[in-house]
């Protein structure tokens, strides 16, 4: 992630979303789908949420859809 040096706003970010591991773990379309809604929120800034929420924000291995 790269922030502009004097606002600190983030300027880029590059995700890459492996997709070997969705066909070993066998994730649904459906799981694959909040994956990817999960890494577009940490491209945009955003931090996992608390355990036990329904955010799309929570640790992948909390997410309660
Ligand atoms: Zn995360």
């Amino acid at each position: 992630m790269r922030y502009h040096p004097s606002n600190g706003y983030i300027i880029r970010n590059n995700n890459i979303i492996n997709r070997a591991v969705f066909e070993k773990s066998r994730y649904s379309i459906d799981d694959q789908i909040h994956v990817a809604e999960h890494e577009l929120g940490h491209a945009l800034g955003l931090a996992h949420n608390k355990f036990n929420s329904k955010s799309i924000m929570n640790p992948a291995d909390m997410i309660n859809y």
